[in-house]
């Protein structure tokens, strides 16, 4: 029997990589519904290559989102949606009982509790497809993860990762959407620049493995070709190694619980150069310190870093702030007290709105100010 997947996301990076899968493995997958925000032409032309239903946020709403998962007899769905916008579309596929193969980190660092019991509750597995997390999953589970001491996760340190403070003060939008190692969406491109993509990424790890922030920690690998470590009580580090190829998580993930063979380039030791580690510069990032803060503190804090950081990136996108007021306006947001639970999706979702709010409000101060 072949697996039934739903692609939400079906027009981005993940949701493009996931259907490339499914075209290739096509006796072992099937598509069984795709969605996207607004390209509604692409889901269109796609759902009739897959003979699939599909739904276009922008023209269907979340009522059309969610019609589309619980009607959609899925046996595992891809959560491929970019920001926060992607959490109420994992809620539905959990809720349905369909195993979430999650790409979208802010699922996690917005509504980790939720979501774990949702999971649960519904007997819902959720399976990860940033490339870090499901290199620690497949050590965990390799290794057991009550033998595991340590996260240990890799960052390519971004185009900029050499750059002076001065330098950094001036890079464009054209420079920060240039990625050394991956081809991502724009907003993961823009916070991989920035560093604030590995603090969501050891939020997330905290929260998928149950590790506590001062056990986890970052290293600098440019050529990510390590995708994350772990380190055992012996003192022992375990890696996984592979080509920098989305399509390999997304494969494992795909194929969960299974181990299995796929068309995907073997990773050739002998051929790949060097690999360099280094720790990261925080002075220069600071939003890899702050994230570690938040995931310490916990409560709403982790919703207002996502909240502030979507809506300062936005701005950098939009030419109307600086690289690195970036992170001013995320730290100058979470001064504010985000000590409050959290716990539904209505709650979760009014903390993210008060973050943006304050963000766009600090955004409006910068000298020469977005209006
Ligand atoms: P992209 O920007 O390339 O794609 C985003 C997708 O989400 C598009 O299909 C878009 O549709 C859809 N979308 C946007 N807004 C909405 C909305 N309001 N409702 C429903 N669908 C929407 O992003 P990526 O593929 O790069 O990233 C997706 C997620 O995966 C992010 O959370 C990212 O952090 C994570 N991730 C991505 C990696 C990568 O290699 N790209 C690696 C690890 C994690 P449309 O085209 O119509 O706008
Ligand atoms: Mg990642």
């Amino acid at each position: 029997m072949k697996k039934k997947i739903l692609v939400l996301g079906c027009t981005g990076s993940i949701g493009r990589q996931t259907l490339d899968i499914i075209r290739k493995m096509d006796s072992r997958f099937e598509v069984c519904g795709l969605s996207a925000g607004s390209n509604e032409e692409k889901v269109a032309e796609l759902c009739s290559e897959f003979n699939c239903p599909g739904t276009v946020f922008s023209r269907d709403g979340i009522e059309g989102l969610e019609a589309l998962i619980k009607n959609s007899g899925a046996d595992i769905a891809v959560n491929g949606i970019a920001g926060a916008a992607g959490l109420k579309p994992s809620i539905f596929v959990l809720e349905s009982g369909i195993d979430l193969a999650l790409a979208n980190k802010e699922t996690v660092v917005m509504a980790w509790v939720l979501v774990k019991e949702t999971a649960k509750k519904h007997n819902a597995n959720i399976i990860p497809v940033d490339s870090e997390h499901s290199a620690i999953f497949n050590l965990t589970e390799k290794i057991g993860i009550e033998n595991i001491s340590e996260l240990i996760i890799t960052a390519s340190g971004g185009p900029f990762r050499t750059l002076s403070d001065d330098e950094l003060e001036k890079v464009s939008v054209e420079d920060a959407l240039k990625h050394p190692t991956w081809s991502m969406g724009q907003k993961i491109t823009i916070d991989s620049a920035t560093l604030a993509n590995k603090g969501l990424e050891v939020i997330e790890a905290c929260r998928l493995f149950d590790f506590p922030p001062e056990h986890v920690s970052v290293v600098v690998h440019p050529q990510s070709l390590i995708h994350s470590l772990v380190r055992t009580k012996d003192g022992i580090l375990y890696a996984q190694i592979s080509n920098p190829d989305m399509r390999h998580p997304i494969f494992g993930a795909l194929a969960w619980p299974e181990n299995s063979q796929n068309y995907l380039e073997k990773f050739d030791l002998s051929a790949c150069g060097e690999m360099t580690f280094s720790p990261p510069r925080f002075s220069s990032f600071p939003l890899l310190k702050t994230a570690f803060d938040c995931a310490k503190k916990g409560a709403s804090y982790t919703i207002a870093f996502n909240a502030a950081n979507e809506a300062a990136v936005q701005a950098f996108l939009d030419k109307k702030c600086g690289f690195m007021d970036i992170s001013r306006i995320v730290i100058s947001t979470l001064s504010l007290d985000w000590s409050f639970q959290a716990a539904s999706i209505d709650e979760i979702l009014e903390a993210d709105r008060k973050a943006r709010l304050e963000a766009e409000r600090q955004l409006s101060m910068l000298p020469g100010g977005i209006h």
